[in-house]
């Protein structure tokens, strides 16, 4: 049994390996080694497995110093997630994501987004946009977004 993801950047196949990467954060340099990652054979695009993401996101926010917004709009939580701002307005009114409407905009608060990555963690992988090495301030928090589901294990 070969165990695989499909890169949603080129569509080749990704495989494990075990890998460290470096997070420049802070004025400091975060050296993590040992991470479970997926590889793309092609474009060497990189996920991360979700308890691996997690774990990225929880020593992040260690070396903030700065306490994270709790409530979201629809185009923060869009950046937050990677993915467009119609995507999180389909999630939304389909009822994937909860949020709240405040006049006529949408907030989203960061503990209903965490709790739907929670529940989709089993299906996807957290893509981490740290190709570069480098975590800037919009990455800070999770950076992630969904890719293909594996519909071929
Ligand atoms: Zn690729």
């Amino acid at each position: 049994m070969t165990d695989f993801r499909i890169c949603d950047e080129c569509g080749e196949k990704m495989l494990p390996e075990t890998t460290e990467q470096k997070f420049h954060f802070n004025g400091k340099d975060i050296i993590i080694k040992g991470l479970n990652v997926y590889k793309c054979q092609n474009c060497e695009n990189i996920v991360y497995t979700s308890d691996e993401a997690k774990m990225i996101e929880r020593l992040i926010q260690a070396f903030d110093s700065k306490p994270a917004v709790d409530i979201l709009n629809l185009e923060e939580t869009a950046k937050y997630l990677r993915v467009s701002n119609q995507t999180i307005y389909n999630m939304i009114r389909d009822g994937r994501i909860k949020a709240y409407k405040v006049g006529r905009e949408w907030r989203l608060l960061r503990t209903d987004i965490r709790a739907y990555l929670e529940e989709s963690s089993n299906n996807t992988a957290y893509k981490i946009a740290a190709k570069g090495g480098q975590i800037t301030e919009h990455d800070k928090a999770i950076i992630c977004e969904e890719i293909k589901k594996r519909n071929n294990d």
